[in-house]
């Protein structure tokens, strides 16, 4: 089985890759390097199954493979804030022309959407029949409005030229190589409290998010990716449902890395959403999938992970 990883050199996409080439398979990882780094993928470089492409998926390639999984776009705020034009482009010209390889050579298609297309949910815990709650013309909106269209485009092509599609919703994830500078939420306070410094809690703290452990993410995808049903389709959540507030979170850092936490409030960014914990009933009947990994023994491995790069 030919796979490609678009995204392949990022956080989650070198872990994605590490899995599948363990399951046998022969992976092409694809990257243009914007958040990813060629240190999360260099110890597959020997592998004769790995093969390496610098590439952009807003321009149009021609390969032939059997499975597509689309991870390319930056995830972090910071990130996909740096160029909001470039991140939208990412996500709907990736998106066209990835599915255009899929239907041209009949592969199976995932996108990596999220758990941003409910926006600020009104309805909590999260279903995947839920619409959501998403401010269009935000700072966050090149991120939500642009997954989100690429959700329409999987489903207009599947059911236009039953292009055969699987779109998970990713809820908050974090471990090993996430990027120190990431700006999301685990590694800034892993790597303040590591360093000493106060952990930034944007506003009172008391938002919430669940926070999924990389190896039972890339699990539940590439479950996902393998399985058939009459509804699959159709978007499915992975994430980890205990739901921490930041003002928790920080504790545990502090517990886990065993310093002692100063805190430092900051503004709370615009349309932060207040609440997130995916309702993962699908992924349970459909994928026989449950997350394995506690906050406690995933935060661990994160800080020992952070202590050696710092
Ligand atoms: P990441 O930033 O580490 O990885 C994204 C990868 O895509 C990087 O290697 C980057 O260089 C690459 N990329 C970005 N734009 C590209 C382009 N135009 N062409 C080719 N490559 C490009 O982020 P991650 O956390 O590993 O996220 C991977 C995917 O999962 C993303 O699609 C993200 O939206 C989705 N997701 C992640 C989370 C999470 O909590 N980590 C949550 C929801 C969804
Ligand atoms: N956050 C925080 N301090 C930080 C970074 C983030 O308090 O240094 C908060 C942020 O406001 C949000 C939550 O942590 O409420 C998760 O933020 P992240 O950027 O990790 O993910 P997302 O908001 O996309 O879920």
């Amino acid at each position: 089985m030919r796979i490609l990883v678009t995204g392949g050199a990022g956080f989650i996409g070198s872990h994605l890759c590490e899995r599948l080439l363990a399951d046998g398979g022969e992976v092409v990882c694809l990257d243009n390097f914007f958040t990813g780094r060629k240190d999360n993928i260099l110890h597959l470089m020997d592998n004769k199954r790995f093969e390496l492409i610098r590439h952009d998926v807003i321009e149009p390639i021609l390969l032939e493979v059997d499975q597509i999984y689309n991870l390319a776009c930056p995830a972090s705020p910071v990130h996909y804030q740096y160029n909001p034009v470039k991140t939208v482009k990412t996500s709907v010209m990736g998106m066209i022309n990835l599915l255009g390889m899929a239907k041209r050579v009949k592969a199976r298609i995932l996108q990596a959407s999220t758990s941003e297309v409910y926006g600020d949910p009104l309805v909590h815990p999260q279903t995947e029949d839920y619409f959501g709650n998403v401010n269009p013309i935000g700072l966050r909106s090149c991120y939500d409005e642009g997954k989100r269209v690429a959700e329409t485009l999987m489903m207009d092509y599947h059911r236009q030229n039953g292009v055969d599609t699987r779109i998970v919703r990713i809820f908050n994830t974090y471990g090993e190589r996430m990027l120190e500078n990431d700006g999301r939420v685990v590694s800034n306070f892993v790597v303040q409290a590591l360093q000493d410094k106060e952990l930034t809690i944007y506003g009172d703290g008391s938002q919430t998010r669940s926070f999924c452990y990389v190896s039972d993410l890339v699990d539940g995808i590439v479950r996902l990716m393998n399985t058939e049903a009459d509804d699959i389709h159709l978007p499915v959540n992975i994430g980890n449902p205990t739901e921490f507030t930041m003002n928790e979170l920080a504790a545990e850092v502090g517990r886990i890395s065993g310093k002692e936490v100063k805190i430092t409030h900051l503004p709370l960014p615009a349309d932060d959403p207040k609440q997130r914990k995916p309702n993962i009933e699908r992924a349970t009947r459909l994928l026989g999938w449950n997350p394995a990994v506690m906050l406690a023994d995933g935060l661990e491995r994160t800080v020992d992970y952070f202590r050696l790069r710092l």
